[in-house]
């Protein structure tokens, strides 16, 4: 798989200059593997995207965050590359990425580059699309997933059809990453159905709405949409979306893994919630 990737993420080679032949491997998907060499792309965007990575004073989810490290998964698979965001080679995919959808500019990872990404990522989310006309009603019928498959054996349902590709993508997830093996634990579910009177209430007993989004329209109503374990940060609820515990998730192996391989069981990531994934394979 991508062991390559993994081993050279963040440090640059070489004191922080890119030698010649930073070779990589990349495996998206089913498909064969290439051989990318990170060393060959613009180095002027490279050290830009280096210096913002974990410093770029931006607001992608309309409160302030520093850098773009918790997305750089996302984005990496997004612009087909698994050199280093700090590495030329990443610029390169990078400045493609923005050439096919009509951004002109350098290959670095600003704001209108991400939002124009993000409008890509939330259009695969059929929830996103059906709700913008109505938000969908809940289904007729839900099952109960097996208390080992609910965190700490939490119950939890969801429609048949998203409880069968949840078993199937984590069976080839546990056989695939020794981590996610050792700790059955990982990839366990803490939340999937959840009726509108069911959100409406904590709500309004927790104050915690998501803005409005928990109490108006929830994608959990759907009996598709998954929260799942890939740990927490030292101090965190597993649930926290604080920045610490969202990169602390965003680099779990677990995540790294349903990054490149999710889509392959329908399911779809929202970006901001590194936790919450929405299978595909039936409306809303
Ligand atoms: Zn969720």
């Amino acid at each position: 798989m991508s062991k390559a990737r993994n081993a050279s993420r963040f440090p640059p080679p070489c004191g922080g200059l890119w030698a010649a032949a930073a070779i990589v491997l990349i495996c998206l998907g089913n498909s064969a593997c290439a051989r990318e060499d990170c060393s060959v792309g613009p180095r002027a965007d490279a050290a830009r995207n280096a210096a913002s990575l974990n410093t770029l004073a931006w607001a992608p989810f309309h409160r302030p965050e520093a850098g773009w490290a918790t997305y750089e998964p996302l984005v990496a698979r997004e612009i087909a590359t698994a050199c280093p965001p700090t590495s030329p080679g990443f610029a390169a995919a990078l400045a493609r990425w923005r050439g096919a959808h009509a951004l002109r500019g350098p290959g670095v990872l600003d704001a209108p580059t991400f939002f124009a990404m993000y409008q890509v990522w939330q259009a695969r989310r059929p929830f996103v699309v059906v709700s913008k006309r109505a938000c969908p009603a809940p289904p007729a019928v839900v099952a109960q997933a097996r208390k080992d498959e609910g965190w700490s054996g939490k119950p939890v349902s969801l429609r048949l059809g998203a409880l069968g590709a949840y078993r199937k993508m984590v069976a080839a997830a546990r056989a695939q990453v020794p981590a996610l093996a050792a700790d059955r634990q990982l990839m366990t579910m803490f939340s999937g159905y959840r009726s509108p009177a069911y959100d409406a209430e904590r709500c309004a007993r927790q104050h915690n709405c998501q803005g409005v989004t928990r109490a108006a329209c929830s994608a959990h109503r759907t009996g598709l949409a998954v929260d799942l374990f890939f740990g927490n940060a030292p101090g965190q609820a597993i649930d926290s979306s604080d920045d610490v515990n969202r990169l602390y998730i965003s680099r779990s192996a677990g995540y790294l893994w349903m990054v490149k391989n999710a889509d392959r069981y329908g399911f779809v990531n929202y970006a901001f919630e590194p936790w919450h994934w929405e299978w595909t394979g039936e409306p809303p």
